[in-house]
């Protein structure tokens, strides 16, 4: 089966909303074995809209939309798509009534312009929409399935999960079991060199997802043994990268094990300014082992509220081992936590010297007492740094207490 993807907005053309939908949709669909062939972005105009469903349809079985079903003026997809499959756009009262009385129990009045939202073309399936009020539609024809969604994520996403995911999967023939294997701290071709012999003669598909912070290794076979048996071969060569499964981020997997583990963690952070602190309070329930966070940026933050000491500021500097670990004691103590991680480094573009270029960062961690401290050279732009140094330190716990 091939699938295309329309995104529809402006806003998507001008760079203003990254186009994550496209890359939920296509995750979620590789779960299923199902794989996108064609993919397009257009702006809220109806010739545009019109012309990107022709080409899809033209490419794939299936067609998916997100974006432009909102109430307003540039909302225009409903309208372009009932062109498109020659639908007359029909006044629905019952939903019109359903959705004043929405408006009212959430105590607001219903603006005029949502009144667009009760129109729906005569042909097609109505797909409701559990979170929002703009409904989808599902319209087939020349043995072409289209989907029309709204392009809220959350909306998008609970129309997919609830009703297009589960039709879909029932198309495919054959069931695919697919593992994704998510690493970090390992490039992408010092995996390819370390998993060789795993990698050839396979029959199980393999793919490499390159992310800055790290690559996920996608198995995908119809016979399930030879991919657990593949996943399991990997484990044993390169185990000690790979931080999780399929959708699990790596903040959940260092939840989850400071929370086996009855652990609790405080952080000290200065280049990542509160990046790695929101990376922890990602995940619902984090307040079980997180206890909180100093963003300490000055010497002077670093020395009151972490007493780091003046010494060890001048002799060594902000960015040192000596300056990190302090800092994780610090953090440690005040919040009494059994762990303490720091993160110290010189994000850039300048601040640099020879001896600490730009990119040099140090991570340490005190677990109960025992304090180690890693050196590491970024060579991105400052916000990569960031991501980097949060990502590093949180696998720095994972590797630590787990
Ligand atoms: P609304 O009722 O909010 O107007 P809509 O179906 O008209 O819904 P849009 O107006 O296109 O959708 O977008 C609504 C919100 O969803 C915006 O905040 C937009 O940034 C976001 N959005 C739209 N398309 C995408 C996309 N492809 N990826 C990520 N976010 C998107
Ligand atoms: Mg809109």
């Amino acid at each position: 089966m091939k699938v295309a993807i329309i995104t529809i907005g402006d806003e998507i053309l001008g760079g203003f909303t990254l186009d994550s939908n496209a890359t939920w949709m296509a995750r979620k669909l590789m779960d299923i074995g199902i794989e996108i062939n064609w993919k397009m972005s257009v702006g809220d105009t109806a010739d545009d809209i019109k012309e990107a469903l022709r080409i899809a349809s033209e490419k794939s079985d299936v067609v998916l939309c997100t974006g432009g079903l909102g109430p307003t003026v540039d909302d225009i997809t409903m309208k372009a798509f009932a062109e498109y499959i020659s639908a007359e756009l029909v006044f629905d009262e019952d939903y019109y009534e359903r959705l004043k009385e929405i408006f009212d129990e959430r105590g607001y009045e219903m603006p005029e312009s949502n009144r667009g939202q009760a129109y729906v073309p005569d042909k097609g399936d109505i797909i409701p929409n559990p979170k929002g009020s703009a409904r989808g539609v599902k319209y087939v024809a020349n043995k072409t399935s289209y989907y029309v969604l709204p392009g809220v994520p959350s909306e998008m996403k609970a129309m997919m999960e609830k009703t297009i995911l589960p039709e879909m999967k029932s198309t495919v023939k054959e069931d695919i079991k697919v593992t994704t294997l998510r690493t970090t701290g390992m490039m992408e071709s010092a995996l390819h060199d370390a998993l060789k012999e795993e990698l050839d003669g396979n029959d199980v598909r393999i793919g490499f997802l390159p992310g800055f912070t790290g690559v996920d290794i996608r198995l995908s076979s119809t016979d399930l043994d030879k991919v657990m048996e593949l996943a399991s071969a990997i484990y044993e060569k390169i185990g000690r990268y790979i931080y999780a499964e399929d959708w699990e981020t790596l903040e959940e997997a260092v939840g989850r094990e400071l929370r086996e583990k009855g652990l609790t963690i405080a952080v000290a952070e200065s280049c990542t300014g509160g990046l790695l602190g929101d990376r922890f309070t990602n995940v619902p329930g984090s307040s079980v082992y997180f206890l909180g966070g100093v963003v300490s940026y000055s010497n002077e933050a670093k020395m009151n509220l972490l007493g780091v000491q003046n010494d060890t500021l001048v002799e060594h500097g902000a960015v040192s081992e000596e300056t990190a670990a302090e800092m994780a004691q610090g953090v440690r103590q005040l919040f009494q936590a059994d762990t303490g991680i720091s993160v110290t480094g010189i994000s850039g573009p300048d601040g640099g010297t020879p001896e600490k270029p730009v990119g040099l960062t140090f991570i340490a961690i005190d677990y109960s007492g025992d304090v180690s401290v890693k050196r590491l050279m970024f060579l991105r732009d400052r916000r990569f740094n960031k991501e980097l140094a949060a990502q590093t330190a949180l696998n720095l716990v994972r590797l630590t207490v787990g």
